[in-house]
C-alpha cells in the first residue's frame, strides 16, 4: 500500500466518526472505573461525587480528570464537573460491554453473578475490544447481561472491525 493511498484510508476512516479507531487497552484500570462511572451518571459529574464514590482523594481525582480531558474523552464544565465527549461515551459504552460480557461468561462457568462482578473487575481493563467482540459474536451479541443490558454496535460489523483493527 502507498503512502498516499493509506493516508487516504485513514482519512476515510476518521472522517466516519472525527477520531481514530482503539483497541479497548487505552486506559489503566482506574480510569476504566472513571469512564464507566461518569457515563453510568448521565450527564455532568461533580469532581468531588467522582472523589468520594470511587474513594480516591480530591487532587488524585482532578489530575486524573485532566489526563482524561486532555486525551480526548472529557470535557470540563467550569464550576458544575465533567461530562464525556462523544468518543468518551462510545469509549465508555465499550467498556460497560466489555464488563458485561466478560462478566456473563464467568456465570457460565460456575460463579455467581456478585463473583464473576467482581473477578472481571480486577482483570477487564486488560481484555482488548477485538478479543470482546469475538467473545460477544461467539455467544450470539446476548442482550442481557447478569449485570445490565448488553449493547452491540460494533461487535456485529465483526467482519469489517476486525481487519481495521489488526494492524501487525
Ligand atoms: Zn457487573
Ligand atoms: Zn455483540
Amino acid at each position: 500500500m502507498t503512502n498516499n493511498k493509506y493516508q487516504f484510508f485513514i482519512f476515510l476512516y476518521m472522517n466516519e466518526q472525527n477520531y481514530p479507531e482503539f483497541t479497548g487497552l487505552e486506559l489503566s484500570p482506574r480510569k476504566v472505573d472513571y469512564l464507566k462511572f461518569i457515563l453510568e451518571k448521565k450527564g455532568t459529574v461533580k469532581t468531588t461525587e467522582i472523589s468520594s464514590c470511587l474513594q480516591v482523594d480530591p487532587s488524585t481525582t482532578t489530575k486524573t480528570l485532566n489526563e482524561l480531558a486532555a486525551a480526548g474523552y472529557l470535557n470540563h464544565i467550569p464550576y458544575r464537573g465533567v461530562d464525556l465527549t462523544e468518543m468518551g461515551k462510545e469509549y465508555a459504552e465499550f467498556l460497560i460491554r466489555r464488563h458485561r460480557i466478560l462478566s456473563l461468561l464467568f456465570t457460565h462457568y460456575g460463579l455467581s453473578t456478585e463473583e464473576a462482578c467482581a473477578e472481571v473487575s480486577r482483570f477487564e481493563a486488560f481484555v482488548s475490544r477485538d478479543a470482546v467482540n469475538k467473545i460477544c459474536n461467539s455467544m450470539g451479541h446476548p442482550m442481557v447481561g447478569v449485570c445490565g443490558e448488553i449493547s452491540h454496535e460494533k461487535c456485529l460489523h465483526l467482519d469489517q472491525s476486525l481487519h481495521l483493527e489488526h494492524n501487525h
